[in-house]
């Protein structure tokens, strides 16, 4: 029983070191694809503040337009109105009046255009700080969340330097036929040992017979899964949660 166990106990420390080097392996690989999306959404976000703030500029240019447009149209007015007493005949009048009635219209449509440029602008403006506010929040949680990743990174590659050397100095301790057989098992299924889990085989998912599943259990030798021959064991969550329902 003692020996059994031993052996077992043995195989499932190995398969956790191994799952645990795999699961850092994904975890490592996984990573830097993070870390470009975090920087493209940032991208993303700062180019159309960007973008805002380019279109702000246009709505400016074309208030400062309007505004000397206006300009343009007074002087103009103000010439005319200046050279009325100049005017000889009736029909210089007439044309003179009609010239001035054609700028007045059209130092109000511009009088209109300077407001309607102006509130565009302010609507603008109010746009823009918010934008800025979300950016400098957003910006400071960026690199929290990049500096997150990269000690994340770094931890991983640290865990990882090690296990290669716990899994040597525990396999030095294995015998070779054992060895063989789990890293058969390892190389044409991923994983060697599987906890039972739900009453089927934790790799293949297969159903296990009420039998097989007792001798796991309970049994005196390595059990089998008929499926896929992985090692199965019960797993320790299992005999606690059977040890408190006891
Ligand atoms: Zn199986």
């Amino acid at each position: 029983m003692v020996i059994r166990y031993e052996k077992l106990q043995y195989q499932i420390d190995l398969q956790r070191l191994y799952d645990r080097k795999h699961e850092l392996e994904r975890l490592l690989a996984s990573i830097p694809a993070e870390q470009q999306q975090l920087q493209e959404q940032f991208k993303a976000h700062t180019d159309n503040y960007h973008q805002q703030k380019e279109h702000h500029r246009q709505l400016l240019a074309e208030q400062h337009g309007a505004e000397s447009d206006l300009s343009g149209y007074e002087a103009q007015l103000a010439k005319k109105q200046g050279q009325m007493h100049e005017v000889k005949t009736n029909k210089e009048y007439q044309t003179a009046l009609h010239e001035i009635e054609v700028l007045k219209q059209k130092i109000a449509e511009t009088e209109e255009r300077i407001l309607l440029a102006m509130e565009r602008v302010t609507e603008q403006e109010a746009r823009l700080a918010g934008l800025k506010k979300a950016l400098d929040e957003e910006e400071a949680l960026h690199k929290e969340r990049l500096s997150f990743l990269e000690q994340k990174l770094a931890a991983a590659r640290s865990e990882l330097a090690h296990i290669d050397p716990d899994i040597a100095a525990l396999e030095k301790t294995g015998s070779p036929d054992l060895l063989a057989a789990f890293h058969r098992l390892l190389r044409v299924r991923g994983r060697a040992v599987v906890p039972v889990d739900e009453r089927t085989c934790g790799g293949c998912h297969a159903t296990l017979t009420p039998n097989k599943i007792e001798l796991v259990k309970y049994g005196q030798q390595i059990e089998y899964c008929d499926n896929c021959q992985r090692v199965l064991y019960w797993p320790d969550e299992a005999r606690q949660a059977e040890g408190k329902a006891v």
